[in-house]
């Protein structure tokens, strides 16, 4: 099993959806990756940064889940990220309503010594120049970078984002976001631009709608369970980008073939995190139903046909 690091945003999140709406609670794409890679017994830390107005009971959460929170920062005179959200009735789609960075502004992450030289990093959304001083941090090489991000970034550090982008193995982004970063409409063209900057895998994620994975001229491609519910969408990225890294530092194979299975269990742990809002689901998952819906997976994906009578 590989020590895994995990960087990103760990804030409040006030939420709008055709079904309700939430005052600040917890939410942040470290939170949700760590919680999705919580599930496969993982080596994990979270490098992070929080004000002194987060409650501890969210700390307790991320550490009772078994993750090293001890490169999570308290700045007491600070505030915490917040970012706030409405999703359209489509609930595939949303209007970012707020981004207030707070003590994100001022960063400088800290990997914790013992991990400096875990083999898979996981580089979740926020800052580009954060996520490549967590990089820079690691005494070896890692054998897998993997990165998240958001058109949030695109629009503000573009530059800074693309150096990152060279450096990393896998890169997974929504499908807005991959036609943004290239403008390539067709996403197939979309991810072989992308390669050319650097990733040699790239995972284009599509909601509703699953997730592609390309490979050279490879191409595997998930759907999404179809769910009776859909609560709250907030954090299915992050959550499907969390059970990828956290299969994969489990197995310690990187290569293509493994990463299908990856995929399979990001969609799988993402479909449970949109049935409630926020984290609620994926706090209390347990791993029998993570089990029974890979079974479902499996039958809603597999089938026979017979070839030869095209011949
Ligand atoms: P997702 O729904 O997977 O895109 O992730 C939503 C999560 O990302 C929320 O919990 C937010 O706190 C967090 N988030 C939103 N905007 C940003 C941003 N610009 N940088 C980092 N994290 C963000």
């Amino acid at each position: 099993m590989s020590k895994l690091v995990i960087v990103g945003t760990v804030a409040f999140d006030a939420i709008e959806t055709p079904f309700g709406k939430t005052d600040k609670i917890l939410g942040g794409a470290a939170t949700f990756i760590g919680l999705a890679a919580s599930q496969f017994n993982v080596d994990a830390a979270i490098v992070s940064v929080v004000g002194g107005d987060f409650p501890q009971e969210y700390l307790d959460l991320l550490a009772n889940k078994n993750l090293d929170i001890s490169g999570v920062e308290i700045v007491k005179e600070g505030k915490t990220f917040f970012w706030s959200g409405k999703y359209h009735n489509d609930m595939n789609t949303r209007d970012t309503l707020a981004t207030e960075l707070n003590v994100l502004a001022d960063f400088n992450p800290v990997v914790p010594e013992n991990y400096k030289n875990a083999d898979v990093v996981m580089l979740g959304n926020l800052h580009p120049l954060v996520q490549m001083g967590v990089l820079e941090q690691m005494n070896k090489k890692p054998k897998i970078v993997i990165l998240d991000t958001m058109n949030f970034w695109m629009d503000c550090a573009l530059d800074e984002l693309k150096s990152v982008i060279k450096k990393v193995d896998v890169i997974t982004i929504n499908d807005e976001e991959a036609r943004q970063l290239t403008g390539e409409y067709s996403l197939v063209v979309a991810a072989q631009k992308i390669q050319k900057m650097g990733p040699k895998y790239v995972v284009i994620k599509k909601g509703e709608h699953g997730a592609l994975l390309f490979h050279g001229e490879n191409v595997f491609f998930a759907p999404a369970l179809p769910l009776k519910e859909v609560f709250d969408p907030t954090g299915a990225g992050d959550t499907f980008a969390g059970g990828f890294a956290g299969y994969l530092a489990k197995t310690e194979d990187y290569s293509f073939e493994n990463m299908k299975t990856a995929v399979i269990y990001g969609s799988t742990l993402a479909s449970f995190c949109v049935e409630k809002f926020g984290t609620e689901r994926m706090k209390q998952l347990e791993d029998k139903e993570v089990y029974q819906r890979l079974s479902q997976f499996k039958q809603l994906t597999q089938f026979e046909i017979v070839l030869e009578n095209h011949q």
